[in-house]
């Protein structure tokens, strides 16, 4: 294959070598005008990201007074500013589930290494160093650095990098009812089939061995926003209790406020996590941030025995990042937005129920808050997916762009189904109309290609 002129001229490369990528020339709330003045509803706002949508004033003052104030620090080298102090003690003010320590990094990649060294780090520090082996589940994400795909379960994304990814990380099944629930099996039936083998996979590795279980609390970008069935997480938690691991919840995606809660994990009636990484609705996009969120019960033991944390980088904690996730976290609080969420998301659902579960290549709808995905099927009647060569969403993606609304394809073979979909992940702040235009636009765009 050739690459045609522009990739031949230009001087930037993005992820895609052979489609030319749409030019933006403006974005503003919901709307995303192109250079030929065609304009976009974003109903993804990046992957989930742009939680109070695009050009948000305040948050652009505050970037700006920010770095008149304190444009840089290494806070790896012992510096601190008032941004970053304020933002950790907002967001952990009420000590959610015990978290109660917060480091701020720049991407979700970056918190998930940051979690496995902190981890690591812990159980040196406490004695056990032979807890070195991690589970996590098939098809899951956690990150695209070595340490975050070394972690994730998404066999496509690692294979190439086979020779880096380490021998002591195993995956067990992800709870994914519509692919993988047995015929006739009851939610509870499912949830204790995937206990007994998350328990029998400590039992294989040795239960002292196990330094912890990481899992998204609602599975984002390679399942496309899948929630645990009922009681799942209460038997994760269980299990990660019967052995003393700890429970890391990737909250990267579906966390802070997206899922119609402030933590995803509120919903599934466990006491919370041990870490928790969150990224997305932290900073909404203006400034790229992440944090790992830490139980004191962690803390206290790498504190009290290490001197410093290993490992950082030059540019976590950064004040510019860190001021702009205070705005926008302030912003979502004054203005009631995960309510917005809740009340806008029940309407969503709604909508994709009545509108676009009955076409005929739609499979599953799911999802929660305001974080949906439609699931395609060549044949739904027989659970048969699209071949691999058909890359049905990316169709759905580009029938959109062509009648007005951006959505959130992904087509994989994770390692075990291959998948079609398309998410709907407006931003806290979408309105009903716009909601009921989003859904509108999707069905006309599905049809299309039907
Ligand atoms: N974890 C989850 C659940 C994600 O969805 C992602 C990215 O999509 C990551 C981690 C990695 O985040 P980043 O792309 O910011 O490195």
């Amino acid at each position: 294959m050739s690459l045609d002129a522009f990739f031949q001229d230009s001087h930037i490369f993005h992820r895609s070598f052979s489609k030319k990528p749409l030019h933006v020339a403006s974005a503003n709330g919901l709307t995303l005008t192109l250079d030929s003045g065609k304009q976009l509803l974003d109903a993804t706002g990046g992957p989930a990201v742009a939680c109070l949508g695009h050009n948000q004033p305040e948050v652009a003052q505050a970037i700006t007074t920010q770095l008149q104030k304190v444009g840089y620090l290494f806070s790896g080298g012992g510096y601190s500013e008032s941004s970053t102090e304020e933002l950790a003690a907002f967001i952990l003010k009420n000590r959610p589930g015990g978290l109660s320590k917060a480091i701020f990094l720049n991407s979700g990649s970056e918190a998930t290494d940051t979690t496995i060294k902190l981890i690591t780090q812990f159980w040196h520090a406490k004695g056990e160093p032979q807890r070195c082996n991690f589970i996590a589940r098939k098809q899951s994400y956690h990150g695209n650095t070595l340490g975050g795909l070394a972690i994730s379960g998404h066999q496509s994304r690692r294979q190439m990098y086979s020779h880096f990814m380490p021998s002591n990380v195993s995956f067990v099944d992800p709870c994914y009812a519509y692919r993988c629930k047995l015929a006739g099996e009851t939610d509870a039936e499912y949830v204790e089939r995937l206990k007994q083998q998350l328990d029998n996979e400590f039992q294989a590795l040795g239960p002292n061995t196990v330094a912890a279980f990481f899992a998204e609390t609602i599975a984002g970008s390679t399942l496309a926003c899948v929630p645990a069935v009922p009681g799942y997480f209460q038997a994760v938690r269980e299990i990660c209790d019967k052995y003393g691991a700890l429970l890391v919840l990737d909250e990267v995606m579906c966390g802070m406020g997206r899922s119609g809660t402030v933590h995803a994990w509120e919903q599934e009636g466990i006491r919370g996590p041990d870490i928790q990484t969150i990224a997305k609705s932290l900073g909404g996009g203006f400034v790229p941030i992440s944090a790992v969120l830490v139980h004191q019960h962690i803390f206290d033991v790498v504190a009290n025995v290490s001197g410093s944390l290993a490992g950082g980088h030059t540019f976590q904690a950064h004040p510019v990042a860190c001021a702009s996730a205070l705005a926008v976290q302030k912003i979502i609080a004054r203005d009631n937005l995960v309510s917005n969420v809740r009340e806008k998301g029940a309407l969503l659902a709604d909508l994709l129920e009545k509108e676009i579960a009955p076409l005929p290549l739609v499979g599953n709808i799911r999802g929660r808050g305001l974080f949906w995905a439609v699931e395609f099927m060549l044949d739904r009647e027989n659970m048969i997916p699209f071949p691999m060569d058909d890359d049905f969403s990316s169709k759905v993606k580009d029938a959109g762009l062509e009648v007005g609304v951006n959505v959130l394809s992904n087509m994989g073979f994770a390692g075990m189904h291959k998948i079609d979909t398309a998410a709907i992940t407006p931003p806290f702040i979408v309105t009903e109309e716009e909601i009921v235009k989003i859904v509108e636009l999707l069905k006309v765009a599905i049809e299309k290609v039907s």
